[in-house]
Order: structure tokens, then C-alpha cells, then sequence
């Protein structure tokens, strides 16, 4: 049974959000069977701790400073069929090597947050797909309906809120028992990183620089720090708050402070297409206690920019609101500058990080969506130049990224062409980098963040 005071909350999130307008949402067959869910839902224990938020937002606050530097990666679409032992290892190796050379170059603590345990809605273009003159419900995520492009496949079912939240359940255990249990022991993860290194093509170019890591760590070892610290990491789940029946039944009163958190993960994303500020993402949003993250485009003024901080930061927590900024490579350097100037101007300290993924998307000959690799870099050094710039803080990197070789971006080191997307493109949404290419991308900032 719930709580008195989350019944209460419960309500009030219904009649406050759920009386706006809300983008994105799918239309459920049947509303009984969403109340079905969410009931089930209020009943289910949280996946995370307020505690836990809030060291996150205690961590983003460091980033905001320049004290510490924001990794935040993993699928555009996690799937159910994706919660392995073997696909959430690889990804979760993936993102630890890239930490550890991230650390290394900026001298500064890396805060790891997964794209993982609850990424499992997404947002549409379309709300129809059609093909050979057959239009169906756009796949929405495996929350919403199955990726399949089948008449009963595409039909949202609300059931899949509750297997999504046991999905994301079995993620978040294995992933903090890994990264608990000694497989983020800094030395291995290091040991991963040479090998990369010594063995494939696309890592000869960082060789300097992992062997000043592998200098780093010796001296470490000599003088004995060698303590219980390397061998554990904080882990971070995070995903895009956008289907609001499920984030509504997973937000709760916490006992010690009385105030709301959604505990479906420690940092809660609004996309692109859902922060309209009369809208009902932004408005809850506004009323959980989360670290919150919004994704700014190239459409994004300084006006909305404050007011977006206004509404969800009223207070100006430290360490509160992250703007993701999403621009492309091409522009970045226009986009980027006048919102920063316009926080600065007003005071306002938030965190910035970049996403050089979603204004990089375009379709490859063979119908794929892909994205450079190249732009993909370009990207990120804009986001470093605009900052270095203007004296403000480069805060961190958002990426949709695997610990698999798949073919999904164009480019790097190990090339990828566009006429090869097709040998293993695996992914149900974005197109994400693979291993080789995220730790490429990883040697890479490591050398805008040490230049
Ligand atoms: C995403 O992060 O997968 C996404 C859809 O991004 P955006 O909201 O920036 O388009
Ligand atoms: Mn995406």
C-alpha cells in the first residue's frame, strides 16, 4: 500500500501535469489498462535513492565549477531484449575506459552516468511510419510498443510500463554490482585501454598517451596508494523523462525530507521536441527534486534559455539543471555563444554539456540514419573552443554509444563507410558509436582537455 503523502502526490502530479498539454505521448487502447500499470508501478519499490540524487546533484554542482568533468553515455534506445549480462558488461567497460582517460587528461574527477536502466521511451518525428504503403504507430521504445512493423507489434500496450520498469530494475542491480564488485578495478579497466592501444589500428595514435597513463598509475603503485578507491566507481542511471504515466507513478514523497523525487533514476532528461514551457514535461520536471538535465537545439533564444532555468531552477540550485546542448557541428559555434553570455549576464551557474550526436543525424544512401564521426568531433571541439572562449566550463560529454562493433557511424579511425552500415546495424532508434570509435572519441577530448 502507498504512502498517504505519495497518494497525495500521486494526485496532484495527475491534476497539475496531466491537465498541460504533453508532446510525445503514445495513444493508449484502453485507459483502464494504464491504470492497471500505474498502479502496479506505485506499488513497486524505487529503483534509486534520494540520497543517491542527490550526491549526483552535489557531483554536477563540482562539474558546473570546473571541478569535475560529466561522462553520460549508452544506447538511444535501450531494449528488453538488451538487458544481458553480456550487452550491459560491454557498454559499462566501455564507458569506465573512457572515464579513465578522461580523468587523466582533465585532472579533474569523472562523474559517470549511464544512458542505462530506464532508457526505454523515445520521441518521433512521425507518429506514423509507413512502409510499402503500409502506415503503422511509429515504434516508440519498448516501453510503449514493439519494434517489429506489425499491425499487433506497434499497438502501445501500457503493460510494457511494468516490464520496462523490471528491465531496468535487472540493469541497474547488475550494473551496480559490477562497478561495486570489482570490475571497475582501475588497473584492468587500464589494462583494457592498452590493449585497445597495442592492438587495433585506431588506437596506435593514442599511444603516448597511455603510456603516460600507464606512468601515472606505476608511480601511484610505488608509493602505495593503492587503496579499496580504485577499485570501485559511482555509477549514475539516466534516461529522458518522457512518457509521464511512467515517471508520475515513480515519483515519491522522500521520508526524510518530505519533498518529491521520481526514482526511476538518479538524472532525469527533457528532450527537444517535449521542453515547451507551457508544457507538461517541463512542469514536472519542475516539481521533482532530481538532478535535471534539458536539451537545447540551435532554435533554443537566451529568453527561452532563462525562462526554461526560471521554471526549473528557480531556486539556482548548484549542480540542479544541466542544459545538454544538442547544436550540430556546423552550428555550435554561432548557436552556443549567445546562451551562455545571456546565463552568465543573469548570474546563472549551470552545468553545460555536450551532445554531439542528435544535430549530426542525416540518411546514408542505403536509407540508414548515421552520423560522422568526423562531425561528431567537431562537435565537441566547437563546444570546447565556444567555452574556452568565453572563460566558462566545458562540462562534460553526452553520447549514444556500445561496448559492440557495430556499424552505425560513418568514420574513424578503424573505418566505417556508408556502404558498410549495413554489415551490423543493430540499433532501434539513433545510430550510436562503437567501442573502437567512443574510445577514440574518449584519446580525442583527452587532448582538447590537456591543450
Ligand atoms: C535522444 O537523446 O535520444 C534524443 C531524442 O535527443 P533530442 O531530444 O536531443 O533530440
Ligand atoms: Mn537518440
Amino acid at each position: 500500500m502507498n504512502s498517504s503523502e505519495d497518494r497525495a502526490l500521486y494526485s496532484e502530479l495527475t491534476e497539475t501535469v496531466g491537465a498541460l498539454p504533453a508532446a510525445q505521448q503514445p495513444q493508449w487502447p484502453h485507459r483502464d489498462a494504464v491504470d492497471d500499470a500505474t498502479a502496479q508501478l506505485r506499488e513497486l519499490p524505487p529503483l534509486v535513492f534520494a540520497g543517491e540524487c542527490d550526491l549526483l546533484t552535489t557531483r554536477l554542482a563540482a562539474v558546473a565549477r570546473g571541478e569535475a568533468f560529466l561522462l553520460q553515455g549508452g544506447d538511444c534506445a535501450e531494449t528488453f531484449a538488451g538487458v544481458s549480462a553480456e550487452n550491459v558488461r560491454n557498454k559499462l567497460k566501455t564507458l569506465l575506459q573512457m572515464a579513465i582517460v578522461l580523468t587523466y587528461a582533465a585532472s579533474v574527477p569523472v562523474v559517470k552516468v549511464g544512458r542505462l536502466a530506464g532508457q526505454y521511451a523515445k520521441p518521433r518525428s512521425k507518429a506514423d511510419e509507413i512502409r510499402d504503403g503500409v502506415t503503422l504507430p511509429a515504434f516508440r521504445g519498448d516501453i510503449v510498443n514493439e519494434f517489429d512493423f506489425t499491425e499487433q507489434a506497434r499497438q502501445p500496450d501500457p503493460a510494457r510500463m511494468v516490464r520496462a520498469y523490471h528491465a531496468s530494475a535487472a540493469t541497474l542491480n547488475l550494473a551496480r554490482a559490477f562497478v561495486g564488485g570489482g570490475y571497475a578495478d582501475l588497473h584492468e579497466v587500464h589494462s583494457w585501454n592498452t590493449d585497445f592501444v597495442r592492438t587495433s589500428p585506431a588506437g596506435q595514435r593514442y599511444e603516448r598517451l597511455a603510456g603516460r597513463i600507464d606512468q601515472a598509475l606505476a608511480f601511484m603503485k610505488a608509493i602505495e596508494i593503492d587503496s579499496e578507491q580504485l577499485r570501485t566507481v559511482e555509477l549514475y542511471s539516466s534516461h529522458e523523462a518522457l512518457l509521464l504515466d511512467y515517471e508520475m507513478a515513480l515519483t515519491r514523497v522522500d521520508s526524510r525530507s518530505g519533498v518529491p523525487y521520481d526514482v526511476s533514476g538518479h538524472f532525469l532528461w527533457i528532450g527537444e521536441r517535449s521542453r515547451q514551457l507551457d508544457g507538461a514535461h517541463v512542469e514536472f520536471a519542475s516539481r521533482i527534486t532530481n538532478p535535471i538535465g534539458v536539451k537545447v537545439g540551435p532554435t533554443t533564444t537566451p529568453d527561452e534559455l532563462m525562462a526554461l532555468a526560471d521554471k526549473l531552477d528557480p531556486e539556482r540550485r548548484p549542480g540542479r539543471l544541466t542544459f545538454v546542448t544538442r547544436m550540430g557541428a556546423g552550428t555550435i559555434r554561432d548557436a552556443l555563444p549567445p546562451l551562455i553570455q545571456k546565463a552568465a549576464a543573469n548570474g546563472l551557474v549551470a552545468t553545460w554539456i555536450c551532445d554531439p550526436m542528435h544535430g549530426n543525424t542525416y540518411e546514408a544512401p542505403s536509407g540508414h540514419k548515421t552520423r560522422r564521426f568526423d562531425d561528431v568531433v567537431d562537435e565537441v571541439r566547437g563546444f570546447f573552443e565556444v567555452h574556452r572562449g568565453l572563460g566558462t566550463h566545458p562540462g562534460g560529454l553526452h553520447v549514444e554509444l556500445t561496448g559492440d562493433d557495430v556499424t552505425e557511424c560513418v568514420g574513424g579511425g578503424d573505418p566505417i563507410a556508408e556502404d558498410g552500415l549495413g554489415s551490423r546495424y543493430e540499433t532501434v532508434c539513433d545510430p550510436r558509436l562503437n567501442r573502437t570509435q567512443s574510445l577514440e572519441l574518449a584519446f580525442l577530448v583527452a587532448e582538447l582537455l590537456e591543450a
